[in-house]
């Protein structure tokens, strides 16, 4: 990240300006709304700054910048219109350690300014790192459309509960919860709607039952992340994630899902990557009970979907037997993830009848599953966790009379922007899969289904792409 995002504080504090235009008018208007105390330095003054300097918290001197003017100010801004004159003193000043910005040029400038949703006191500040201003703006449209006009004094009034909240209710948690309830529910949408009374009335109501009500049980959700991809979680697992007081998750869950988590919640790694310490399956159920018995909002969050190979039930059986409440919130199990992101159909009315998942790990008591079946050509075998065991896995196959012309697959990091597939057969894909150094996570696809992959890829390749539509961007659309 280039930029660091901050608010400042400009209350009372001495800010330079120098230039008298049309830019530097741009500029003051927000400078003043901000209580900042301004000094505007230019030989020549439009006309409208000098009405604005009436009021005593803009002060103008029509002269030359000099190096002087820069003393004691907290913050910078050059707008003249000469290049030179605007970069030699943005050296000045970042000679001094005072933060400078030229008005239109980023190179010259120590900060930038951000587009802004302006709900005062509550502000969103846009920033692409000056890559993209179309991008920005088209941001700041979609985010004005999206958050209420009222939305700046409904932060005030909620602010106005927060003394009397205190004084009822004792507890952090409980006093969120009550917030919680206030922004999410009708009081919420009453204030939004116009009806501040209505809300006060709801909120007085929903005080008084929160003080009287038993101390909150935790709970303990079991989420689902899907395979990689952030876009593929459901919208319960992103609000399991934005409600959570603390997540568990396993390490192959990725820094772009737990960034969607609420800012302060607690998360713990636990569970394993190849070669890497990992927390006992029991040290993990112990934690959940723990927190849970704290009253607190667990989430235990799973690559993929946490009841295939995610010993999601034995976590329960855990819960159930200390009477802790759980819920179980579905994801995208890899195997679907990887067949849609890769172009391989899991069935297909020509081709396949059924798909087995099965592990690629040894079973511990050494039972074997049904080689014979999962070769069968007219079925779809995935394996999870085969990658370290890729070359038994196709001896077995073959020696239960798989012919080694079966089209097989192996997809890594499947979803993500680093997805790889590798298409060979039974007889080539443990050589194919050595050349090309394959990392986990990965899985091994096999089946006549396979072979349509080389007309069904899409992702991270052009095929399937309108290249010229506008009417879907990255950005949704508002309705
Ligand atoms: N509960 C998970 C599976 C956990 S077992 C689910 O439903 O997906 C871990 C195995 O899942 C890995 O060894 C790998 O075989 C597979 N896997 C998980 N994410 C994957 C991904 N993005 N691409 C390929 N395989 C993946």
């Amino acid at each position: 990240m280039k930029y660091f995002p901050v608010f400042f504080n400009l209350e009372g504090q001495p800010v330079l300006v120098v230039g008298g235009g049309e830019v530097a008018l741009r500029k003051l208007s927000l400078l003043q709304r901000a209580g900042a105390r301004i000094t505007l330095v230019a030989p020549e003054i439009a006309a409208d700054i000098r009405e604005r300097a009436a009021d005593g918290a803009l002060q103008l001197a029509q002269r030359e910048f000099i190096a002087s003017d820069l003393e004691g100010a907290r913050l910078v801004i050059v707008a003249t219109s000469r290049r030179d004159i605007n970069h030699w003193i943005a050296e000045l000043a970042d000679a001094r350690g005072i933060p400078v910005n030229v008005v239109d040029d980023r190179e010259a400038s120590r900060f930038i300014v951000p587009a802004i949703v302006d709900r005062d006191p509550v502000v969103v500040a846009i920033s692409t790192g000056g890559t993209s201003p179309v991008l920005a703006r088209r941001l700041r449209e979609r985010l004005e459309a999206l958050i209420p006009t009222r939305f700046g004094e409904f932060a005030l009034w909620l602010r106005g509960l927060r003394e009397t909240s205190m004084e009822r209710l004792r507890d952090p948690q409980e006093r969120r919860r009550f917030f919680e309830t206030l922004v999410d529910g009708a009081a919420g949408k009453r204030f939004i709607d116009g009806d501040p009374g209505g809300a006060m009335r709801i909120a007085q109501r929903l005080l008084a039952t929160t003080a009287s009500a038993p101390h909150a049980v935790g709970e303990v959700a079991l989420v689902g992340a899907g395979p990689g991809d952030p876009e593929l979680l459901t919208l319960k697992a992103l609000r399991a994630l934005q409600d959570a007081d603390v997540i568990l998750h396993d390490r192959l869950v990725s820094r772009a899902i737990l960034d969607l988590a609420r800012r302060d919640a607690t998360l713990i790694a636990v569970g394993k990557t190849a070669g890497c310490k990992s927390t006992s399956q029991q040290d993990i159920n112990a934690l959940l009970v723990e927190h849970a018995r704290q009253g607190k909002r667990v989430v235990r969050l799973k690559g993929g979907d946490p009841f295939v190979f995610g010993r999601g039930g034995e976590e329960l059986e855990t819960l159930a037997r200390a009477g802790i409440p759980f819920s179980v919130v579905p994801g995208i199990t890899a195997a679907l993830g990887v067949g849609a992101y890769a172009g391989i159909p899991l069935t297909h009315r020509d081709h396949a009848h059924s798909v087995t998942f099965v592990t690629g790990h040894a079973d511990k008591d050494g039972r074997e599953p049904d080689w014979a079946a999962l070769g069968s050509p007219g079925a779809t075998a995935v394996f999870y966790m085969g990658l370290a065991r890729l070359s038994i896995i196709v001896q077995k196959l073959e020696e239960h009379g798989a012919p080694i012309t079966l089209p097989a697959a192996v997809v890594t990091h499947g979803t993500l922007p680093n997805q790889r597939v590798i298409t060979a057969t039974l007889g080539t894909i443990v050589e194919a899969a050595g050349l090309a150094k394959l990392e986990s996570p990965a899985l091994l696809i096999i089946g006549e289904v396979v072979a349509l992959q080389s007309t069904l890829a899409w992702f991270g390749s052009a095929a399937g792409a309108d290249l010229t539509s506008t009417a879907r961007g990255p950005i949704p659309s508002h309705r």
